[in-house]
């Protein structure tokens, strides 16, 4: 869906569609070029990261592979709870694999530095970030994030995968939801 689908909902659009493929395309050559003697393995953080990853590893010319983990931290709230579940482990062994996760978004981090401690336990050759929107509380958490699409504000937002309750996913910008649509 487009903006204007759901301009009653949105206070502010960051990014057209136009925008995000082409800052894709950007991040996808920076890959090409840094992995072009290596095989990459693409490991996306479901639900958030379907639709970069499907856009990412399209925007590429080099060979990947992809697998998936879910895990949760959000419930059905706006804040990251710190408490990370996990839902789904990957199918890959990747012990001496070149792994890049594929991220939605970093917030506090919390999430994705649990995660990578858990990768990292696996023994890949190489472990990387690459996270398509990045707000100013990762910071705070060291995380060494190689690839990230856009820094954006500290606010609640929608789209290109990023959900409030299960819906906004499929809107094909990125917006700021308004505060009144869940307070
Ligand atoms: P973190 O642990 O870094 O605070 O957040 C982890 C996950 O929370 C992200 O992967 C994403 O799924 C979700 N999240 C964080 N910030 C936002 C946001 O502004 N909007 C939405 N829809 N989800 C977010
Ligand atoms: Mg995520
Ligand atoms: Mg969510």
């Amino acid at each position: 869906m487009d903006a204007d689908a759901i301009a009653g909902d949105l206070t502010t659009v960051l990014y057209t569609p136009d925008q995000i493929r082409e800052r894709v395309g950007e991040l996808a050559r920076d890959i090409d070029r840094d992995y072009a003697d290596k095989d990459v393995l693409l490991v996306g953080v479901l639900n958030g990261a379907v639709m970069v990853m499907a856009d990412l590893c399209r925007a590429m010319q080099s060979h990947c592979e992809m697998d998936w983990m879910a895990v949760s931290s959000y419930g059905s709230g706006t804040k990251s709870s710190g408490v990370v579940r996990f839902l789904k482990d990957l199918s890959a062994d990747i012990h001496d694999r070149h792994v890049l996760v594929v991220e939605d978004i970093i917030d506090t981090g919390l999430t994705l530095n649990w995660l990578l401690s858990n990768l990292t336990s696996r023994g890949p050759a190489s472990l990387e970030v690459a996270a398509m929107f990045r707000k100013p509380d990762a910071m705070q958490t060291d995380i060494d994030c190689k690839y990230v699409g856009f820094d954006i504000p500290g606010e609640f937002v929608v789209g290109y995968g990023l959900d409030f309750d299960g819906k906004y996913r499929n809107y094909d910008g990125l917006a700021i939801l308004d505060p009144r649509v869940y307070n």
